[in-house]
């Protein structure tokens, strides 16, 4: 206990946000029987809650602290910018140096291939602009009825129309009539959950073969451009076989199609590459970005640009009708660029490549002999568990249990931030994290396994 639970009142808090604020993804209902618990403060890989509670973020918030809380020089930076220009924007031929500089810096990381940034305010208007350039992109060629893009059943790229549209998250396409037209999703390349009796190799052609299947039977004259994730985040950090990417590569250099390659989780440094697109060895025309970028501290977005399509934008002229009132803000600009300072003074991607991710994915490894753990998997500072009753054959749980909500919620009580997708549980931990951080991470993780299989004996379940 830390004396922080002598400043916060939190009944009060949770009676008056139950009264005024509504949460996004969130079920209203039980939000408001249980109520909310309250975070107050933050310092590396920590935060504490009203209660005093001290937490492991296993999660980088919400997969973007990438430099972990407490980072006082961005708030400096934010400070100077403020008091320098704290607003203008670059509509009517107009820049400012905070801009100008970190798309120069994001031109020098990204690919060689990419060098011109369009700057959004979130993942989500990051992928809604790369909805409306792709489309422009093709009417600019004279192939105006290259619209179609396809996407993947599962995969995340926001929350607006068009990012919950190119995403294949079913439960928000039930909401609102989605997807709007002109897209299209094809199965994900998940094998723990669907690769059924094929080798994980096998499983990786064949899911990448149905991109090949979609664009023949829409015509590739019909299609616009292919998006996925590096690793599906949302969807339960899903890590592709082997043979994917280098499959779905070959496609789509045999028709002509655009890649996006949605990096607001992947990139700055998650893998261990600046992006995962580097990784991977792909090639992407756009990387949609945010997260990492300002490590959540300012909201920021971007789309990273191939200079094959910025170069068509040059050449064709004529005005592209998008942007934000916030593109390109000074504030969030100056942070961005001092974050991306942070991480290269202190050598967090080749950290991460070198020396803190490998020394996670070993100890993570070793949760895979716990009767409840059907597989445990990760890349760089990601990594995934499967729940299962039965680890022969990867039998599941009963959805309905929601042993997945329950290991969650066991987890956060005892300490550590875990996600839960269905009965996946994911982490996605700040990037500075140290090697004793790791260790009690991954201890922590396995008490939350012990107390969920304890739950679930208690009401005979397993
Ligand atoms: N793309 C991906 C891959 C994401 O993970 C997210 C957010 N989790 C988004 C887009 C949307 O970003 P935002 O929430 O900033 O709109």
């Amino acid at each position: 206990m830390s004396d922080q639970n002598l400043a916060y009142n939190t009944e009060w808090l949770q009676q008056q946000d139950n009264q005024h604020y509504l949460h996004p993804f969130s079920d209203h209902k039980t939000l408001r029987e249980q109520g909310a618990r309250m975070i107050v403060r933050a310092d590396g890989v920590y935060i504490w809650d009203s209660d005093g509670n001290k937490i492991l973020d296993g999660m980088a918030g919400l997969w973007c602290t990438n430099i972990g809380y407490g980072q006082s020089r961005l708030a400096k930076a934010a400070f100077d910018q403020m008091n320098e220009l704290p607003y203008y924007n670059s509509f009517f031929q107009c820049a400012h140096p905070p801009v100008v500089e970190l798309a120069k810096t994001i031109g020098e990381l990204a690919p060689a291939h990419m060098n011109q940034v369009f700057f959004t305010g979130s993942g989500s208007e990051s992928n809604d602009t790369v909805l409306r350039m792709v489309r422009h992109y093709w009417t600019l060629k004279g192939q105006p009825e290259k619209f179609t893009i396809i996407g993947r059943h599962n995969g995340y790229h926001g929350s607006t129309v068009a990012g919950a549209s190119l995403g294949g998250m079913k439960p928000m396409h039930s909401q609102g009539g989605l997807p709007i037209p002109g897209i299209h999703h094809i199965p994900q390349p998940y094998w723990f959950g669907e690769g059924g009796d094929t080798t994980p190799e096998e499983f990786g052609i064949q899911a990448a073969r149905e991109l090949e299947s979609a664009i023949l039977d829409i015509g590739a004259d019909k299609v616009a451009a292919f998006i996925a994730e590096p690793i599906q985040g949302a969807g339960g950090v899903v890590i592709p076989p082997d043979t994917y990417w280098p499959e779905i590569k070959n496609i789509l250099a045999r028709y002509d199609i655009l890649l996006i390659v949605d990096e607001v989780i992947c990139g700055f440094g998650r893998t261990g590459e600046w992006f995962g697109s580097q990784y991977y060895g792909l090639e992407p025309d756009f990387m949609p970005i945010a997260k990492g970028m300002t490590s959540g501290y300012m909201p920021m977005g971007g789309v990273i640009v191939s200079d094959r399509v910025a170069g068509t934008f040059e050449q064709e002229g004529g005005e592209f009708f998008h942007g934000y009132t916030y593109s390109g803000h000074p504030v969030a600009a100056a942070v961005a660029l001092e974050n991306i300072r942070l991480i290269q003074e202190n050598k967090l991607v080749e950290y991460v490549k070198n020396d803190i991710g490998p020394y996670l994915q070993t100890a993570w490894q070793t949760l895979s002999d716990h009767p409840l753990v059907g597989e445990t998997r990760g890349v760089g500072l990601l990594g995934a568990l499967e729940l299962v009753k039965e680890k022969a054959g990867r039998v599941r749980f009963d959805s309905e249990l929601d042993v997945g909500g329950m290991c969650r919620t066991l987890s956060v009580s005892n300490g550590l931030v875990m996600r839960a997708v269905g009965d996946t549980m994911i982490i996605s931990p700040p990037l500075v994290i140290s090697h004793s951080e790791v260790d009690e991470l991954v201890s922590k993780a396995r008490e939350a396994l012990d107390l969920t299989m304890e739950a679930l004996q208690a009401e005979g379940l397993y």
